[in-house]
């Protein structure tokens, strides 16, 4: 069995949604060997092969499977975050095991939606990013003619939420982010410039 045992170690408040949690859980067992075989039976999964990270979107949720362990976001409570952590654990194994009758998907199959994008920009259409609207600007994301960090007013403290999953979502899927909280608190600074 490659993931035996999971511990939830963290619950934290749900940036995205105060009325939910984000719970962390270590895992035991190499599960990152499923990941390319999840990422190729799974539809709408990103896949970092470098960093070991494969996201699951399911239900409005987000998965973030990594080597050693599962961030889940959005979740009910922690019964909630049990059925989810049992039911990662079935999909894992049951995967793994049958390994041998799947070609496994080393790429980032999952392109980004620009309306999953668009979802969790300020959808203010303000055009501080040059862009006319959030859409376009999505749009333009997501084929990486822009930058995330050209839309200031996501760095508000308005919508940490949003921007915490949205990066989380862009550095899955190999987009270039601010990386360091550093980074963040110019981009921040410049926010509340405005
Ligand atoms: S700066 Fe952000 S909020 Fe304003 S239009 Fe561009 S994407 Fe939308």
């Amino acid at each position: 069995m490659l993931l035996s045992s999971y511990n939830i170690t963290r619950i934290l408040p749900c940036l995205a949604d105060p009325e939910k949690i984000r719970v962390i859980a270590e895992v035991s067992g190499k599960i990152y060997e499923a990941f390319p075989y999840l990422n190729a039976i799974l539809k709408g999964c990103i896949y970092n092969h470098p960093a070991l990270t494969l996201t699951i979107k399911k239900d409005e949720k987000l998965f973030t499977l990594h080597a050693h362990h599962i961030t889940l976001a959005k979740i009910e409570d922690e019964k909630g975050a049990e059925e989810i952590l049992g039911w990662l654990r079935d999909l894992i194994n049951e995967t793994y095991e049958k390994r041998g009758q799947i070609e496994p998907n080393y790429s980032m199959t999952a392109e980004l939606k620009a309306l999953d994008i668009f979802k969790l920009l300020p959808g203010t259409n303000c055009r501080k990013c040059g862009e006319l609207t959030c859409l376009a600007f999505a749009v333009k994301l997501v084929g990486r003619d822009t930058e995330i960090t050209k839309c200031d007013p996501l760095f508000s403290e308005k919508y940490q939420g949003k921007k915490t999953l949205l990066l989380e979502i862009l550095q899955a899927a190999g987009y270039e982010v601010p990386s360091t909280r550093k980074e963040q608190k110019s981009h921040e600074r410049v926010a509340r410039s405005w």
